[in-house]
């Protein structure tokens, strides 16, 4: 096998070159697959990194994660000054100038992707754009505009990831239908918004468009928003969408839509259902779908399952033994994190180390106003599998920094085992995703409720909340009266 450095590290094959070799292929540029690529450079191995679309870093770089984050900052400016208004600042009518806010995102956008494209150069890392399907156990075909490359490798790691789930009960021809992709690009701010699936998405796409002026409806199938969720977390957030949104419908499904001139009409099914109502916008996020069938994986040997999914073993290794997978497309939770810490072991893997995953809890966090984040075991799940637990809770209306927030309806809570280690925690609450790192800290070390207790944190903060729900688990709370034990 030719291990020559390539000669241009990141640049789409030249149309006379039809092939190349590598150690170590990786097909797709998200979280998952950058991430394992670098590592797998950084180890030793010579690297190409295959990406269909002209920048790296996939669906949460692009148009997931960080876009629709630097929405939510913007949405979380809005509700501030809404709330100062009431204290005394106040700053006049929002005046949006949506094409310089849309430019704010994509500058963000593009300062994260063009960072990648540098780290990969630095690496040497050789990125080819165009659509990779197998041809084989040892090639992948690259298909491109220039015609197609042929890249022979020695190992591979998927990293394909997923798409959003577009049912055709939908209209999708019409433009104001829109996934969670079209949604990020914010071609205006609809009048009466409708947003399918309660979920992360499109809870967190809401949260948006309510700010910016939009009417919104959310629909969902199933009895609560955030299925999976712990319910005592979901409250805060549905007061106060519940005062805010147009309407909320649970248990409820959309059973067919129509693009008519005056709006997209849909129709609903279910014991409470609305009557059939017409909107500006069609919002879609009832979930997404790997891109296991999308690949020629049969080529390789590589078995998919009918819903596109590949399964791996704790090294990331798929049935056949020198092909890996990560991230969405071997499975839920489809989280960019938990991609990226796949990747790394699956490059360590092939480049010889004895790497295993091995954590354990993988954090969620909503970045809904407020925010929900949990981690580890959630007390629904403690319920159904019926595994003893105690908890601590702090209410964040005892909490100094949360109360000049305005993040009074928050709380704290710890789960622990018999032995009174974290097995799970969840918060609500202003900034709850980035506290939920050191509940997600405590978990792994197999820290107990006195370490978390015993940990000074400052003061005033939203993170000594952590330490607070510990002792109230212990009975040595003093911000609170201690609950009875
Ligand atoms: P999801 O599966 O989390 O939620 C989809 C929701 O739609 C579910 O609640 C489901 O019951 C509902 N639904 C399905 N069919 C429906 C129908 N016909 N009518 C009404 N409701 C229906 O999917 P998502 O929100 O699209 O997110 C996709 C993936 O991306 C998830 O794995 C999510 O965790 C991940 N994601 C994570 C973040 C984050 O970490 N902040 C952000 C966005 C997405």
């Amino acid at each position: 096998m030719n291990r020559a450095p390539q000669a241009n590290p990141s640049s789409p094959p030249p149309g006379s070159e039809t092939e190349s070799r590598c150690q170590l292929l990786v097909l797709g540029a998200g979280p998952g697959g950058y991430t394992a690529a670098f590592r797998a450079a950084d180890l030793g191995l010579e690297v190409i990194l295959v990406e269909r679309f002209p920048t790296l870093g996939g669906v949460c770089l692009n148009v997931g994660c960080i876009p629709s984050k630097a929405l939510l900052q913007a949405a979380q400016v809005i509700d501030d000054v809404d709330q100062f208004a009431r204290h005394g600042l106040s700053f006049g009518k929002l005046a949006l100038d949506l094409p310089k806010l849309v430019a704010y995102k994509d500058g963000i956008v593009s300062k994260l992707t063009g960072g990648l494209k540098q780290l990969a150069k630095q690496r040497k890392v050789r990125v080819l754009q165009g659509v990779g399907t197998f041809s084989g156990a040892h090639t992948l075909s690259v298909h491109s505009e220039a015609g197609t490359h042929t890249v022979h490798f020695e190992q591979a790691i998927i990293a394909a990831g997923s798409q959003p789930v577009r049912p055709d009960i939908f209209p999708w021809e019409d433009r104001r239908m829109m996934d969670s992709t079209d949604a990020l690009r914010l071609p205006e701010v609809p009048g009466r918004l409708l947003v399918v699936g309660g979920g992360i998405i499109g809870l967190e796409m809401a949260c948006v468009y309510d700010a910016l002026g939009s009417r919104v409806s959310v629909v969902e199938l199933q009895p609560e928003l955030i299925p999976g969720a712990d319910r005592d977390l979901l409250k805060p957030l549905e007061r106060r969408i519940k005062g805010r949104y147009e309407n909320i419908y649970l248990k409820t499904r959309v059973t067919a839509a129509k693009a008519t001139p005056e709006g997209i009409e849909v129709h609903f099914e279910g014991d409470k259902a609305p009557a059939t109502a017409c909107f500006d916008r069609v919002l879609v996020a009832v979930g997404r779908s790997p891109n296991g069938l999308r690949i020629n994986a049969e080529a390789a040997g590589v078995k998919v399952d009918e819903r596109g999914f590949i399964a791996v073993d704790r090294q990331g290794r798929t049935n056949v033994a020198h092909i890996f997978a990560i991230g969405d497309i071997v499975g839920q939770p489809m989280l960019a994190h938990k991609a990226a810490h796949e990747g790394k072991i699956a490059a360590e893997v092939a480049a010889g180390h004895k790497a295993f995953f091995d954590a354990r809890a993988i954090p969620s966090v909503a970045y809904t106003h407020p925010e929900i984040a949990w981690t580890g075991l959630t007390e629904n799940q403690a319920k159904e599998q019926g595994i003893a637990y105690t908890k601590g809770v702090f209410p964040w209306a005892a909490s100094a920094r949360a109360l000049t927030q305005g993040g009074e309806s928050g709380h704290t809570k710890l789960l622990f085992d018999p032995q009174g280690r974290v097995i799970g925690a969840g918060i609500v609450g202003p900034h709850a995703g980035e506290l939920i790192g050191e509940a997600n800290l405590a978990l792994e070390m197999g820290a107990d409720a006195q370490d978390l207790g015993l940990t000074i944190h400052p003061h005033p903060t939203l993170c000594e909340t952590l330490g607070f729900a510990a002792e109230v688990a212990e009975g040595t709370v003093t911000d609170i009266l201690a609950p009875k034990r």
